[in-house]
Formats: C-alpha cells, sequence, structure tokens
C-alpha cells in the first residue's frame, strides 16, 4: 500500500519539503486549514466554537487546553487562561499550541491496516474494521487455544488519558480495564520510570504537597531534575520561593536551564545519587543534626524488629489482631495487627499507634526474642557510605557533600524536586529509600515546604465508584492475569519462561505504547520479535512498534472523543469535550474494546454506552451535593478549585510513618523470590554498566545519558513541523574537551557507539557537561536519525522494579565517516 493512501508519509520524507507544502499535500484540507488560520487570528468569527480537551497521553502535564473549532477543523489550541489571581496555574507548552498539527499530521494512521509483507516492511493493506477485528480475534482465540490463556498480552503504556478510553494513569478506568480484569491472559507492564513508580508511589506510599507548596520551602533541591524544561508547572511556585530568599541547589551531571537558574550546582557523576544521599545521611546522624521527634513519631524509625528483619507484631505477644473496615479494594475487613515499639513513658513494650514516646534506638528482648530499631539496624548497615566515599564516587569535593547535607538539615524546610534524571539507572530503585530516610532523620516530609517526589494536587470529584461493582464487570467474569515487566519480553519471548514458569507468549497487542522507540535495550525486542505469531498496535501514528506490527487499529486522538480527566498537577476536574469528527476510520479505544471483547469470549463485557458510564462514573451524591455531575460538567466543562493555598500531604500507607525500612518488599517483577537484606533498606550500588571503574571504560569511556526536552513526550510530537522549525535535529549534547580531543566541532554528524549498537546524529558542544558524560535525546523515533537509535546502546534488563535503564550505558563518540 502506498504511504499516501496508508495516511503515512515516513519522516524523512515528510522533512524533505516545507512544512505548509507536505501538509496540504498529505493531510488535504485539514492541515492547510490550520496553517493559515494560525497565521491569522481569527477571533469573533461567527462559525467559531471552543472546547476543552488535552493533550494525549504521555505528559504528566494533562494540561486543559482550548481548542478553537472552524469549518470542522480544530484550527488553534491554547492554555486554559486561569481567573484572575491564579495566573500561577496557568497550563500548557509549546507541544500543546502545535496540536492542531498533530491531529492533522500525515503520519496519522486513519484506517486498520494488515502489513503483508515482512514486518518492518511498511507493505501495508488496508483493511476494514471487520477484517481488522477478525485478524486479531482469529490469532488470540488460535493462540490461547493451543498454548493457553496466557499466549495473548497486552501491553500498556502512558500514551492514553482519560476514565474512559485511558489505559495507564486511571488505572479504574472502563475500557481497558475491564478489558484487562477479564482477559485472563499476560499483561505487560512498561519499564519506562518504574524505579519510582514501583518503589516511590506504590511501595513506600508517601504523601505529597501540592504543587503551591514549594512557595514554603527555604531550601530547594533539584536532584535529577530539569524542572523548567520537564516540570514547568512547578516553576513559578519555586520562583516565588526563591523571590522571598531561599535557597536552590541543583544535583544534575547537566548545567541545565533549572541549575542556571539555582544558587549551587553540584555536578555528580551520573548513577551516584545514592551514594550522596547516603554520605548525607551519616553526615547527619554522626554531627546530631537529626530531627529526633520526627523520627520517633512520623517515621518507621522506633519499629522493633526481629533477628529476620520481620516486625514485631502485638500478635507476637499473644494479643489477637482484630477487623478494621471494609475494604473497598478487597470487600474483606482490614486486620490491624500493628508494629511494636518501646515506649520510654512507660518503660513497656506498646502498640505504635499507642506509645507516647517511641524509642529510636535501643536493644529490647520479649521472652527471648532480640529487638531492635529500624533506625538501629539502618544506621549500622549504612554507615559504610561515608562523606569519603561519596566524594569519590560522585567525583565532587567532600565540602560539597558536607555543605548539601547541613543544608538539606539546618535550612529547611526543604523540598526535593524530582523528576526521572534519578530514576534511569539499574541501581535507581534504591534511591527513593534513600530520599525517605533523609527526609526522615530531617522531619522534612508532611509539613509545608517539605516534601520528597513530585508535588501534586488534591483531586475534588468522587470517582470511587469505579472501584466498586457498579463500574466492575460482573465479578463472576473477572480472572486473574499473569503480569510481565516488559523489560522481561525479549527473555520470555526467547524462552517461553518466566522463571521456572512456562510463558509463551504468542500474541501481543500495544496499546498506548511505543516500546520500540521508548524502552531501553531495542534491538533485543526487534531481534526477538521473530517468535510473536502475531503484533497488533493500537496507536493514532505510524510509530516505530506499528511500523513492526502484523496489524494497526488507529485510535482517536483527544478533541475527537468525550472522556473525563482528573489533572494531579493542577486542582481541575474537565471534561474532554468532543470538537471535530475522528479523522478517517479512527475508532475511540473505548470502542475498539467493545468490538474486539466478543469476538475472544468477552461477551456482555460493556453494559453502556460511552456517555452512560461517564454518567454512572460523575452522577453519585458526593458529586451531586458540589455540583460536579455529568450534566454540570457538560455545561461547565472545566470546574476547578482555584486555590493558592498549600495542601500538605499525609501519610497514604496503613504504618502510618514514613517508611525507609521494607521488610515486606515484593518484587514487582515475579521473576524474583528471594530479596537480598539490601533490598529492604536504604542502599547505594554503583550502576551496572555505567561505573567508574569499569574496565569496560578503556574501550568505552562516556557515560551515557538522555533527556526529555521540551519539544518531545517520549515518542510523540517529534513529527510536528512547528516543533522540528524551533528544535532542529536530534542532537547528542558533548562537553567542548570531550568533541576537541576527538576532532568534533559543533553541528558535525558524529556516530555514537558500543557493542550493543550505534545512533548517528549532530553534535552539540556545551561547558556545561561533566567531560566523562554526553546526552542523547529521549524521545526521536528511529527515521529522525541517519543510522540507528539512542536505545540500541542501552541495555535491556529487568531490576526488581522492572525499570528502564536509560542511563545506565557507557559508549564512545566519534566523527561519522558517512558524510552528509
Ligand atoms: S505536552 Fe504536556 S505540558 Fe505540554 S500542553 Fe500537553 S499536557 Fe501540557
Amino acid at each position: 500500500m502506498s504511504e499516501a493512501s496508508s495516511g503515512g508519509l515516513t519522516r524523512r520524507a515528510f522533512l524533505k519539503t516545507t512544512a505548509a507544502a507536505t501538509a496540504v499535500t498529505a493531510a488535504g484540507a485539514g492541515l492547510s486549514t490550520v496553517a493559515a488560520h494560525a497565521a491569522s487570528p481569527t477571533r469573533g468569527l461567527p462559525d467559531e466554537q471552543s472546547f476543552v480537551n488535552t493533550c494525549r497521553g504521555n505528559c504528566g502535564g494533562k494540561c486543559v487546553l482550548v481548542g478553537k473549532v472552524r469549518e470542522g477543523k480544530l484550527v488553534q489550541t491554547r492554555p486554559y487562561e486561569p481567573p484572575e489571581g491564579f495566573e500561577r496555574s496557568r497550563m500548557g507548552c509549546v507541544k500543546g499550541v502545535t496540536y492542531p498539527q498533530r491531529l492533522y499530521a500525515p503520519n496519522r494512521v486513519l484506517y486498520p491496516m494488515i502489513q503483508r509483507g515482512e514486518r518492518g516492511s511498511d507493505n501495508w493493506e488496508r483493511v476494514s474494521w471487520d477484517e481488522a477485528i477478525a485478524y486479531v480475534s482469529d490469532h488470540i482465540n488460535k493462540a490461547q487455544a493451543e498454548y493457553g490463556p496466557n499466549a495473548f498480552g497486552l501491553w500498556h503504556s502512558y500514551g492514553s488519558e482519560g476514565w474512559l478510553n485511558g489505559a495507564y494513569h486511571q488505572s479504574t478506568g472502563v475500557g481497558y480495564h475491564r478489558f484487562l480484569n477479564t482477559f485472563g491472559g499476560t499483561v505487560i507492564i512498561p519499564g519506562g520510570d518504574q524505579a519510582q513508580v514501583y518503589m516511590g508511589l506504590f511501595v513506600m506510599q508517601h504523601g505529597t504537597n501540592s504543587t503551591a507548596d514549594y512557595t514554603n520551602a527555604k531550601t530547594l533541591i533539584a536532584w535529577g531534575a530539569n524542572v523548567t524544561d520537564t516540570v514547568r508547572c512547578c516553576w513559578p511556585y519555586i520562583c516565588d520561593a526563591r523571590d522571598k530568599g531561599a535557597r536552590m541547589i541543583a544535583v544534575d551531571p547537566r548545567y541545565t536551564i533549572t541549575a542556571a537558574g539555582s544558587d549551587t550546582w553540584i555536578p555528580v557523576r551520573s548513577g551516584t545519587d545514592g551514594a550522596l544521599m547516603l554520605a548525607m545521611a551519616n553526615f547527619i546522624i554522626d554531627n546530631d543534626l537529626v530531627d529526633w521527634d520526627f523520627l520517633a513519631k512520623k517515621s518507621v524509625a522506633p519499629l522493633l524488629i526481629k533477628d529476620d528483619g520481620s516486625y514485631f507484631k502485638l500478635s507476637d505477644m499473644g494479643i489477637p489482631p482484630t477487623e478494621g473496615p471494609i475494604s473497598p479494594w478487597t470487600g474483606q475487613p482490614v486486620i490491624i495487627n500493628p508494629e511494636v515499639v518501646f515506649d520510654k513513658a512507660t518503660g513497656q513494650l506498646a502498640s505504635q499507634f499507642t506509645a507516647e514516646d517511641p524509642a529510636v534506638t535501643g536493644e529490647f528482648e520479649y521472652e527471648g526474642t532480640r529487638l531492635r530499631t529500624v533506625f538501629d539496624y539502618v544506621r549500622d548497615m549504612t554507615k559504610q557510605f561515608t562523606v569519603e566515599f561519596a566524594a569519590k564516587e560522585c567525583d565532587i569535593s567532600e565540602e560539597q557533600v558536607i555543605d548539601l547535607a547541613t543544608t538539606y538539615a539546618t535550612n529547611g524546610p526543604t523540598t526535593v524536586v524530582m523528576a526521572q534524571g534519578i530514576c534511569h539507572h539499574v541501581n535507581s530503585r534504591h534511591n527513593y529509600k534513600n530520599l525517605a530516610y533523609l527526609a526522615s532523620l530531617t522531619g522534612n516530609i508532611d509539613k509545608p515546604g517539605a516534601c520528597i517526589y513530585l508535588n501534586k494536587n488534591h483531586v475534588n470529584v468522587e470517582t470511587t465508584t469505579l472501584t466498586t461493582k457498579e463500574m466492575y464487570p460482573d465479578p463472576s467474569l473477572m480472572k486473574p492475569y499473569a503480569t510481565l515487566c516488559s523489560e522481561r519480553v525479549p527473555e520470555v519471548l526467547e524462552t517461553g519462561k518466566l522463571g521456572e514458569a512456562d510463558l509463551p507468549l504468542k500474541v501481543v497487542m500495544i496499546v498506548s505504547a511505543n516500546p520500540f522507540a521508548s524502552e531501553s535495550g531495542r534491538p533485543r525486542f526487534l531481534e526477538t520479535l521473530k517468535h510473536l505469531d502475531c503484533l497488533v498496535t493500537v496507536d493514532c501514528f505510524m510509530s516505530d512498534t506499528a511500523r513492526y506490527s502484523d496489524v494497526i487499529l488507529p485510535v482517536g486522538l483527544s478533541f475527537e472523543q468525550e472522556d473525563f480527566l482528573q489533572i494531579s498537577s493542577h486542582e481541575v476536574d474537565f471534561l474532554m469535550q468532543k470538537a471535530v469528527e475522528p479523522a478517517g476510520e479512527v475508532k475511540s479505544d473505548f470502542e475498539i474494546y467493545n468490538l474486539l471483547a466478543p469476538k475472544i469470549g468477552l461477551d456482555g463485557l460493556y453494559d453502556k454506552d460511552a456517555e452512560g458510564y461517564l454518567h454512572a462514573l460523575l452522577d453519585n451524591e458526593a458529586n451531586k451535593k458540589i455540583g460536579r455531575t455529568y450534566d454540570d460538567f457538560k455545561r461547565e466543562g472545566v470546574i476547578a478549585d482555584w486555590s493558592e493555598e498549600p495542601v500538605i500531604g499525609t501519610e497514604a500507607n496503613a504504618l502510618k510513618r514514613v517508611q525507609f525500612y521494607l521488610p515486606d518488599l515484593i518484587a514487582r517483577d515475579v521473576a524474583y523470590t528471594v530479596l537480598p537484606a539490601e533490598e529492604k533498606i536504604p542502599w547505594y550500588e554503583h550502576a551496572m554498566e555505567a561505573y567508574q571503574d569499569n574496565p569496560l571504560r578503556e574501550k568505552y569511556p562516556l557515560f551515557g545519558n538522555s533527556e526529555h526536552s521540551n519539544y518531545t513526550g517520549h515518542s510523540m510530537y517529534n513529527d510536528i513541523p512547528w516543533i522540528h522549525e524551533i528544535w532542529g535535529d536530534p542532537y547528542v549534547m558533548l562537553n567542548d574537551e570531550t568533541a576537541a580531543e576527538r576532532g568534533i566541532a559543533e553541528d558535525d554528524l558524529v556516530r555514537v557507539f558500543n557493542d550493543r549498537g550505534e545512533v548517528v546524529l549532530r553534535a552539540r558542544l556545551t561547558k556545561g557537561l561533566r567531560k566523562d558524560s554526553i546526552i542523547l535525546p529521549h524521545g526521536p523515533q528511529q527515521d529522525a536519525y541517519r543510522v540507528g537509535h539512542p536505545q540500541d546502546l542501552t541495555l535491556c534488563f529487568s531490576d526488581l522494579t522492572g525499570n528502564s535503564s536509560y542511563n545506565d550505558f557507557l559508549c564512545e563518540v566519534e566523527k561519522w565517516k558517512g558524510g552528509e
């Protein structure tokens, strides 16, 4: 099938022409209308209508965009304007205003298509929806009949939003999650940022403060976060704090814009953040900068543990557990069996919930059982991580370690602002425990101006009906599914096993994900595809993943369908309004599940239409009282609680204490059965490949890193003409001395390589980067590069969180010999 008839142009062909000319040729009236109207403001024309919606997925922003529609086409998007006095809550970025170009992009997939040649050959045939669904369901049914239910895998990622159609953020959403809870196969969860998602959010479950609370901090540490570019909603509040005299420190191998706007830049060696965190903790303990009261009353420090590392509980003293309230998730009573502390007020062991003055340190005994506090255990296990060790490991001075520790402990409240810079090494999972330990030692959490992790706001609309039988299918329909971390997919495809268990994965449907551009270890993924009988991609665009698939099911974008969304970075709820008819024959995710479900034995899975589910979601008693039913949203579009009052998070975990010790830690990756003791405490280990003393550095001396820019959202947006005009070709950032040693000048085409792969792209030189490091872009797809792809250099490896290790690789750079 030709590119034009498939609705697809390759990026290379696309970029060879001017943006406007290509747009007219490829998308017909759609994009030409956009270009013309964008050039001349059109306010006030009688046939214009405005709608609210957002960018579809893959950006934590979920900003409300106002889309202007004229003659049935979306001609402009702009940020929703908060009322006067709340300008700091203004949302949006350059990507958002290019949304019309995304909607009418030449590489939108407009029709279901089946690949008739080799995967990757771009030999597509347009088919009807009936044919496409029959093709997919036949493969699923055959595979499940032959190999069992787990032969069908469902793979989702960050690429969609909304309660009806979202596959990721709204984990109790209707379309995807009804399907997921009944199909009984294998669920493949992306690597992405799972060190943070799994450890920070799911396992440790710390409360966070609202975005406005940045203004209360006296010290802000941007740790591996270029806030101005990647979490920009925070920046106005950080500026407020700075205006009030807050000190800002950037810990980053690169002199980012955020570092430039800070008082202090600490250029740590990539992947060594954990060593610095633990050295700070030890300095704080050794110099008695500890907030003992917080440690005793708000952290797990005083909880008593037995020699096997498990918590000593009231039941160990013969006091039987009691039943608490019914859990909305299990329908069963919560079992209450409190952990025990030594209460200094009474000199007795007591429940952690009733003790007045828990002892943080000390050894105790109960009927022959030796007991010690979590604090003592962790302190003793981690004392090897000294200031001297960290200075050498991180390649910074001891004075810098001491200054950071002292400032963190004594110039509070301190907020650590982070994004994904500390998340993308194999050792990253430890960083989240380490930050919780630091925050516990100094009381820098759960109070105004003190927070770890990214600040979030609290949502207002009551949507918990989604967790009840009202929104979930008949329980008899629900089936258990196997979970698989995506980084293990190649191994499973090669061996048919996950650990010792059989897992004959034969058909995979990828939803809202582009793993062949976005997962680390890309070559292994592509190599092992040959073991799959059928790969289905549900996507809006001809992505790298779609290109290697057997079938593409085209899905709609925002403004093409109605949905509901809550924004965690702002206290805003809104109906994602349908503004235009869907392009070509695209369908919403919800419609696609509705088509597929009955063909694979999931009859009756959806008992309402889309609007019916939105009514069921919103029309509960709580929302009726506050005027937030479906009809209210239908009328208003956006309903927000504009407020500058910071909201301070409270501990969300069952212990009601900040957790830095995890005796019951379970690996997200089921292939791990026994976890070493170090996994359960704050810890540091050097990176898997990208560490200072690795002998491989003789061959590949440079530490590889990647960054998200203002101009891409993972693999989204990089095909947009306006973005390309501003951002240009993707480039590798090099220290200018590193470049000079290799005869590389600004804008040269260079080859970045290691034993796994290579990528050819332009060089951009800077003094603001460690000499031993390079930064590659994280996002653009294969055809943005002359040769290869940045993820061809990275490892395919699954730690216990299943995290993608984008920054854990060594490499070398040379001038490309292939010419222009
Ligand atoms: S890309 Fe993200 S930050 Fe930019 S407008 Fe869209 S949702 Fe907002």
